[in-house]
C-alpha cells in the first residue's frame, strides 16, 4: 500500500473546496458524469477501431447507487479507467498549471468561485463538498491490476492494488452528515435531469425504497430495489432544433462547459449535402480564465458519426476563437483520423471555415446587452481575430469597438466613425498607447481635436501596435497611425516655411544638446497646447518591426524618435531669444523627456529628469 501526500496547493484547494464552496453543492453530480461521459467516450472510440476490444459486447452506461444504510453514493462508469500512474497524474497532482492560476483566482464570493472550479480541471475534487471519504477504483481497459485510490481530502490519498473484473472506473462516495440529501432518489433525479439530461449515455438509479403491502394490521412493510433510467441520453446536437428548448442548450453546455452561468448565445446547425454534419457553438458568458494563456484549453469536441475524436485538437477553430465552447460532429471523416489528418483534412478545413463564419453571424446578430457584454469579455480576443483571419476581416471588424476622442465612456464602432468623418478623405486615425485617459491629453492628436477630427484610441498598447498597422482598410477607409503622419496643419506652407527659418538655430542647438538621443530635431504642425512631442520616424524600416518583435518576445532595437516643437509656444519663443548654454541644455533635455512622458514612455534618466525639475524650479521662484 502506497500513501501520497498531496502537493502543497493541492491541500489549497481541497480545503477549499470542503469550508467555502457550500452554494452550489450539487454539482459535485454534474463533475462526476461529465468525467465518467468523458471516460466512456474514449472507450466507445476503441471499441469501435481497436482490435483487442472490437469483440467486447459493451455499451457505455453510467450507475448510481443510492444505500441508505451506509450513508454513501456510488457513481460508477464502464469507461476506459485508470491505472496506477493515471490515478496520481489525475488525482493526486496539480496536473495543470492552471490549477494555480484558480486559487490566483478565488474571489471570496462563493458563487464565483464555484463557477470557476470546472474551468479549471477541478472538478473531481468538487466530491469533497459532500464527502467524507472517496475511493476511486478503476481498471484501464487492456491492463490486468485494477486500483484503489482512496482520500479523506485531507493531505493525503493512498493508493492499492484491489481486484475488479471489468475496465472502468467506480466512484464511492461516503456522505458527510450534512450532505444526507443526496441519498435522496428524487433528489438525485432532479439534479441528473438538471445538469445531465443529455450526456449521451444511459444514467441508471438504483435504490432501494419502502413500499406496503395489504391493509390496516395485515400491512406489512417491504424494502423494494429499484432500478431506472434517469436521463434522455441522446446527443443534444443530433435532436431536432424543433424539438429543443433553450433550457435544453443551456444544460447541455453548462455540463459541456462545466459553467454555472448560462451561456451569453449559442448556435445550433446542421448541415446535409455533400458534406454532412452538425454544429453547435456556444459563447461562455464569462470570458474563460485561461483566454490569454499559452497552455489554454480549447472548448470544442470533435465527434465523428456521434463517436468522440478529440477534445484537445485547437486546430477545430482558429485561435482567436479560443472561448467558443461546443461540439462538431462529422459524418464523413474517418473514425481513425488522427490529429496530422485532421490537420490537412479537406473535409475539416470545409467544416472549420463553415463554422467560423457562422459564429461569427452570430456575434454580430447579439442585440444591445448581450452585444455589450460580448464586447467587454471578447474585445481584445477578436482584435488577434483582424489580425489574422483575413478572409473574415471585414466581419470582424464590424464587431470590434473602440474607444475614441468623439467619446468618453462609450465604444464606438467603425461603422460610427465612417459616419461622422470626412467621407471625402477616407482615413481612419487612431493612436496606440497603454492609457486612454492619458492619451486624451496626448500632444500627438492636439491638432485633431483643434480640427474637430475623431481619433481612435487604442489602449492595448501590446496588441494593437501589431494589429492596426497590419488592418490596411474597412470599406475603404485607410487606417491612419497619427503618430507617423503630418496632421491637419495650422500654419500655411509658407508660414511653416518661414518659421522654420527663423527657427533653425534653434532646432540646430537642441539637436547638438540631445546628440544621439534623437534623430531629429523639426517644427512641428500638429501641436496646439504642447511645447514638444516625440514621433516616430516612419522612414525608417525598423519602426514597425519593433513592435511585431516586442509582442514575439524578442530584443527589439531601439529605433530613434524624433523631436517635434511648437513654434508658436511661448516657451519656444522665449528659448529663441536664450544666449545662455546651460538653460538650453537644460530645456533641451525636459523639452524630450517630458514628450516621452506625454504618450507613456519610459525615460532613461529618471534622476536627472528631476534634477532638472528641481533647478527649473529654483530658477522660477
Ligand atoms: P477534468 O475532468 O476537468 O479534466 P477532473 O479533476 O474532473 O478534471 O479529472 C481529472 C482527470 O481524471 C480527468 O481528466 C481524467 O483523465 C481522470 N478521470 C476522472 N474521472 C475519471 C473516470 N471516471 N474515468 C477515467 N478517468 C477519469
Amino acid at each position: 500500500m502506497a500513501k501520497h501526500a498531496f502537493q502543497a496547493e493541492m491541500g489549497e484547494l481541497l480545503k477549499l473546496m470542503t469550508h467555502s464552496l457550500y452554494s452550489n453543492k450539487e454539482i459535485f453530480l454534474r463533475e462526476l458524469i461529465s468525467n465518467a461521459s468523458d471516460a466512456i467516450d474514449k472507450f466507445r472510440f476503441l471499441h469501435l477501431t481497436d482490435e483487442r476490444f472490437k469483440e467486447e459486447a459493451w455499451q457505455g452506461k453510467i450507475n448510481i447507487k443510492i444505500d441508505e444504510a451506509d450513508n454513501s453514493l456510488t457513481v460508477s462508469d464502464n469507461g476506459i479507467g485508470m491505472n496506477e500512474q493515471d490515478l496520481i497524474d489525475n488525482l493526486g497532482t496539480v496536473a495543470r498549471s492552471g490549477t494555480k492560476a484558480f486559487l490566483q483566482q478565488l474571489s471570496g464570493d462563493a458563487k464565483k468561485d464555484a463557477n470557476l472550479i470546472g474551468q479549471f480541471g477541478v472538478g473531481f475534487y468538487s466530491v469533497f463538498m459532500v464527502a467524507e471519504r472517496v475511493d476511486v477504483i478503476t481498471k484501464k481497459a487492456g491492463e490486468e491490476q485494477a486500483y484503489k485510490f482512496s482520500t479523506e481530502g485531507t493531505g493525503e490519498y493512498e493508493i492499492k492494488p484491489v481486484i475488479k473484473e471489468a475496465h472502468g472506473t467506480v466512484i464511492y462516495i461516503k456522505l458527510k452528515e450534512d450532505a444526507k440529501e443526496f441519498l435522496d432518489a428524487w433528489r438525485i433525479k432532479e439534479i441528473v435531469r438538471k445538469y445531465s439530461n443529455h450526456i449521451a449515455y444511459e444514467i441508471m438509479l438504483h435504490y432501494t425504497t419502502t413500499e406496503y403491502e395489504g391493509e390496516g394490521d395485515e400491512c406489512k412493510e417491504k424494502k423494494v430495489n429499484k432500478s431506472e433510467q434517469i436521463n434522455e441520453a441522446t446527443a443534444l446536437w443530433t435532436l431536432p432544433k424543433s424539438e429543443l428548448k433553450e433550457e435544453d442548450y443551456v444544460e447541455f453546455y453548462q455540463s459541456l462547459a462545466h459553467d454555472s452561468e448560462p451561456p451569453l448565445a449559442y448556435i445550433h446547425n446542421k448541415v446535409e449535402g455533400t458534406l454532412e454534419y452538425t454544429t453547435l457553438f456556444y459563447i461562455p458568458n464569462t470570458a474563460p480564465i485561461d483566454l490569454y494563456r499559452a497552455d489554454y484549453e480549447p472548448g470544442v469536441k470533435l465527434y465523428v458519426k456521434r463517436v468522440f475524436i478529440t477534445d484537445d485538437d485547437k486546430e477545430l477553430l482558429p485561435v482567436y476563437l479560443r472561448f467558443v465552447r461546443g461540439v462538431i460532429d462529422s459524418e464523413d471523416l474517418p473514425l481513425n483520423v488522427s490529429r496530422e489528418i485532421l490537420q490537412e483534412n479537406r473535409i475539416m478545413a470545409t467544416i472549420r471555415q463553415h463554422s467560423v463564419k457562422k459564429i461569427l453571424e452570430m456575434i454580430k446578430g447579439l442585440e444591445g446587452e448581450k452585444f455589450d457584454r460580448f464586447v467587454s469579455q471578447y474585445n481584445k480576443v477578436m482584435k488577434e481575430g483582424a489580425y489574422l483571419d483575413f478572409t473574415n476581416r471585414e466581419t470582424i471588424l464590424e464587431i470590434l469597438r473602440f474607444k475614441s476622442t468623439h467619446e468618453e465612456q462609450m465604444l464606438v464602432s467603425l461603422q460610427e466613425y465612417l459616419s461622422r468623418n470626412d467621407s471625402e478623405k477616407k482615413e481612419i486615425y487612431y493612436l496606440i498607447g497603454d492609457d486612454a485617459s492619458q492619451m486624451r491629453h496626448s500632444p500627438l492628436i492636439e491638432a485633431y481635436k483643434k480640427a474637430g477630427i475623431e481619433v481612435l484610441l487604442c489602449d492595448d498598447k501590446e496588441i494593437d501596435a501589431v494589429v492596426m498597422p497590419s488592418l490596411g482598410e474597412y470599406k475603404s477607409w485607410r487606417f491612419v497611425d497619427v503618430s507617423t503622419v503630418e496632421p491637419p496643419s495650422q500654419m500655411s506652407e509658407e508660414e511653416r516655411q518661414a518659421s522654420s527659418e527663423a527657427l533653425k538655430p534653434l532646432l540646430e542647438r537642441l539637436k547638438e544638446k540631445l546628440g544621439d538621443a534623437v534623430k531629429e530635431v523639426r517644427i512641428s504642425s500638429r501641436l496646439a497646447d504642447s511645447p514638444s512631442c516625440v514621433v516616430k520616424d516612419t522612414s525608417d524600416p525598423m519602426a514597425g518591426m519593433e513592435a511585431l518583435m516586442r509582442q514575439m518576445g524578442q530584443e527589439a532595437p531601439k529605433v530613434p524618435l524624433i523631436l517635434e516643437i511648437n513654434p508658436t509656444h511661448p516657451l519656444i519663443e522665449r528659448l529663441k531669444e536664450s544666449k545662455e548654454d546651460a538653460l538650453l541644455d537644460e530645456a533641451a533635455h525636459l523639452l524630450f523627456e517630458s514628450a516621452k512622458l506625454a504618450e507613456g514612455m519610459e525615460i532613461e534618466d529618471k534622476a536627472g529628469f528631476a534634477k532638472r525639475i528641481m533647478q527649473m524650479m529654483q530658477k522660477a521662484i
